[in-house]
């Protein structure tokens, strides 16, 4: 008998077909209340689930009593009870590294988006108030040759600082949990405290995950310690960042402006006042978003459960210490 997989959103059907020459596949292209019922149908017979924006709880796992890997197309995985699923022997797999440099890439187009203003000049031609030369008040700030700090050097903060340092000749500071040497002779990173990052940094770019110990890491103290020049990039996880902080931050000059593709609550409301801040530019969590990533990491994810559902190894497994199916 063929094991069952439920798979949710972002599978193209090259995907879906290779799932299906091996599994009973139960497919949900899109995840809301009227599927509510049905998904816990299939989920209770499930042995693989596969899917982007999956959340996860440990009463879901209650409902899915065979249920033996989980494959994630994302590398973050804040949205999964992790100790859980290692205690119930299910494995969790996510897509590391095919989305690291496009997710490098949105981040360096927020800091160039916000510190020459692009969104808020392209704003300015199209709405026919261009009718003189350009002076002060529509300068922005250098990006090339300023301090860019990392909040976090995984693999996307170092492929930050490889655009930061190599294409743009800043400084590289860091602060992360562990050293990286091999960093530091690459591109003569530097290794600081949190605070000392945000006391120097120009540009301050959030890469951590979302963890207990990283939640409102940057709160507003850190707030006060940065430059009032200074400005935050988030492209790691909403709540990394204390939402009600930053607007206080911007509002009142403590900062000069944020990029920021995640926020506290996603979809970000519309009465949000970080849209009322011209200093800040949004875009709809697109770190990973485009077609040939995309793809990739749709394809890690099926090649991950695939092998898991197969008793064989994974190539990205989170909780090693859950078991491996037999
Ligand atoms: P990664 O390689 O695991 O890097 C995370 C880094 O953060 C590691 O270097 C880790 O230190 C460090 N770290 C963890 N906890 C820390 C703490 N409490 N204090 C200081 N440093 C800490 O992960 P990645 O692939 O770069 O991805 C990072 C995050 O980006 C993901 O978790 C995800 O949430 C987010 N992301 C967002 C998007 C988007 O669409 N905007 C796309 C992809 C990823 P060690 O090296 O010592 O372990």
């Amino acid at each position: 008998m063929h094991k069952r997989v439920v798979a949710v959103r972002r599978l193209h059907e090259e995907h879906l077909g290779q799932l299906e020459r091996d599994f009973h596949v139960d497919y949900f292209p899109e995840l809301g209340e009227s599927h509510a019922t049905r998904f816990r149908e299939v989920l209770r017979e499930a042995h693989g689930l596969i899917g982007g924006k999956l959340v996860v709880t440990p009463e879901m796992l209650d409902g899915a009593p065979h249920l033996e890997a989980i494959a994630t197309i994302s590398v973050g995985y804040d949205n999964f009870p992790v100790g859980e699923m290692t205690r119930r022997g299910i494995l969790l797999c996510n897509t590391p590294d095919v989305l690291t440099e496009t997710t490098a890439d949105t981040g360096f187009a927020l800091i160039m988006a916000v510190a020459r203003r692009v969104p808020e000049l392209d704003r300015f031609v199209r709405e026919g108030q261009w009718k003189a030369h350009i002076d002060a008040p529509h300068f922005g700030r250098d990006v090339h040759g300023k301090t860019l700090g990392l909040v976090g050097m995984g693999r996307i903060g170092a492929a930050v600082a490889r655009r930061g340092a190599l294409g743009f000749g800043m400084p590289i500071l860091y602060s992360n949990a562990s050293p990286k040497p091999e960093l530091e002779a690459e591109l003569g990173a530097r290794r600081c405290s949190l605070e000392a990052l945000l006391e120097c940094a120009d540009f301050v770019c959030v890469t951590v995950p979302l963890a207990a110990q990283t939640r409102h890491l940057i709160a507003r103290d850190q707030f006060r310690r940065m430059k009032r020049s200074a400005i935050i990039v988030n492209i790691a996880r909403g709540p990394v960042v204390d939402e009600e902080a930053l607007v206080q931050a911007l509002e009142e000059g403590w900062i000069a402006g944020a990029g920021l593709d995640v926020y506290e609550t996603e979809p970000l409301p519309i009465d949000s006042p970080l849209l009322r801040l011209p200093q800040v530019v949004t875009l709809p969590h697109i770190g990973s978003a485009t077609h040939e990533t995309r793809i990739a990491m749709a394809q890690r994810a099926v090649d991950n459960l695939c092998l898991a559902l197969k008793g064989e190894r994974p190539i990205n497994i989170v909780n090693e210490e859950a078991c491996l199916p037999s």
